[in-house]
């Protein structure tokens, strides 16, 4: 059965080849369109929200009180972003966000989701084995630490705050939003 995001995504192509057939749309300014939302605007949102709550304990304590409401304070908010849920790595336990059913992704904080986070392959195996995926990805977890895995949804959608790392105390929040990756975000990476 096909689910409602195939649907969109053949009618967007459709979209997209006509407007570029009629020279309205220049396929490149639009690669780089959905590159910039991809890999630059989208994560470094969600890196300025991990930043700060690296820095800010009050900020942290709303931020997974209410993940939405707090991502909303830094100005970030809007469409797959209401019911936002942040979920924290600590020394024993880290976070991985998946959609089993299509590619439900918290674009107001981390963009558009990579092309592997929409893959079938990810989507059945996170869940079955995530220790194994996350090997692939070059995480090799102790066998102490407990993975636990989100299913996002059309309603809840869910970001990793990764762990800040050790020895970075003389970096200001700026800085430490440079460290911060998309894959940190989604838990395929420890940061
Ligand atoms: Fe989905």
């Amino acid at each position: 059965m096909a689910q409602p995001d195939d649907d969109i995504a053949l009618r967007v192509q459709a979209l997209e080849q006509a407007l570029v057939a009629k020279g309205l749309v220049d396929p490149a300014a639009l690669a780089a369109f959905v590159d910039a939302y991809e890999n630059r605007i989208g994560p470094k949102n969600g890196a300025r929200v991990v930043a700060r709550a690296w820095t800010d304990p009050a900020y942290k304590a709303r931020l997974l009180e209410n993940g939405a409401a707090a991502i909303g304070e830094l100005g970030y908010g809007g469409l797959q972003g209401e019911n936002l849920v942040v979920v924290e790595n600590t020394a024993d336990t880290h976070n991985l966000i998946v959609c089993t059913l299509c590619s439900c992704y918290p674009w107001p904080v981390l963009g558009l989701p990579p092309v592997w986070y929409k893959s079938p392959a990810y989507r059945a195996r996170a869940v079955k084995e995530p220790r194994a995926v996350l090997k692939e990805f070059g995480l090799d977890l102790p066998a102490e630490m407990q993975v636990r895995v989100w299913d996002s949804s059309a309603e809840i959608r869910y970001m990793v705050l990764p762990r800040r790392p050790a020895e970075t105390q003389h970096l200001d929040e700026r800085e430490l939003a440079a460290m911060v990756t998309r894959d940190g975000m989604i838990g395929t990476a420890t940061i």
